[in-house]
């Protein structure tokens, strides 16, 4: 039985399908370009890291990731990052980078520390931006993703809503063939776990009853699965990978524009949004 598919993120194979889909999706074709920047850097960061660090991260079987930041490794390849976006985001997150390259190493190292203790600087007293939620999320997937490598994957519990690993929200569903279905896993937002999860289960508010747990899928997307829940009215968007075995659902899921409209159109909110609010 599996509980866990792997977190490791494939980088290469993200900016290809970037591509890709870019060239399939007109309306999605800015966003995925700026997408296909962002995962060259993730992928050049990642592979910085055991030199930077000087050797492999040493953390506890049952270690807690959260203790593992060590932002002298981080603030310059940020102010790196910081560049990128302002040359290559759609406008409004190009002027955001601007602000944020004028505040100063102190302040984007006040984000970095923040996100990476909550996940999520909404609720945090320091007056972050939906786009500081951005940045420290997109610099500190890869860091995320290395530490994470040198942990023992954790204690597989099923049908959990937030990662066993890391505690953060799932920002997507992913059905992975298996017998003549698929089971379905939910994706952690910020170090890529996977962990198994029920077919018929929201994810937000624990619903199990599938007359209140109706899934839409659209002509144009039959791989994408949106999953509501009429009694919380959230929705998860789940790849379904049985449909398409070549989807990368981290990228297939930035694509994806329309269905967003059409989730905000019928009064659902998702769970998490994707690092692209797309
Ligand atoms: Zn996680
Ligand atoms: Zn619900």
């Amino acid at each position: 039985m599996t509980f866990l598919a792997s977190g490791k993120v494939n980088y290469r194979a993200r900016i290809e399908r970037a591509a890709l889909l870019a060239g399939r999706h007109e309306f999605a074709r800015e966003i995925l370009s700026f997408y296909g920047s962002i995962a060259s850097f993730q992928r050049e960061f990642y592979d910085s890291l055991p030199k930077l660090w000087g050797k492999q991260p040493l953390v506890s079987a049952n270690g807690d990731l959260r203790s593992e930041l060590r932002l002298i490794l981080l603030l310059e390849p940020f102010s790196k990052f910081l560049k990128i976006v302002e040359a290559q985001a759609p406008e409004a997150l190009a002027e955001e980078s601007r602000n944020l390259q004028s505040k100063g190493s102190a302040r984007q190292a006040e984000i970095l520390q923040e996100f990476w203790k909550t996940g999520l600087l909404g609720a945090s007293p320091l007056q972050a931006t939906p786009f500081d939620d951005f940045f420290a999320r997109a610099m500190l997937q890869p860091y995320a993703d290395f530490v994470t490598g040198a942990m023992l994957p954790p204690t597989p519990i099923m049908t959990v809503c937030r990662c066993p690993r890391c505690n953060a929200l799932p920002v997507l569903g992913v059905l992975r063939p298996e017998g003549d279905s698929g089971k379905r896993f939910l994706v952690c937002s910020f170090c890529s776990l996977e962990w198994e999860f029920r077919r018929i289960l929201c994810a937000k508010c624990g619903e199990t009853k599938e007359q209140q747990l109706p899934v839409y899928v659209a002509e144009q997307f039959p791989h994408i699965r949106v999953e509501c829940c009429e009694t919380c009215k959230h929705f998860l968007r789940t790849i379904d990978l049985t449909k398409d075995g070549n989807a990368v659902p981290v990228v297939d899921d930035l694509a994806a524009i329309p269905l967003s409209l059409w989730a905000e159109e019928h009064g659902y909110t998702r769970i998490l949004s994707n690092l692209l609010w797309t």
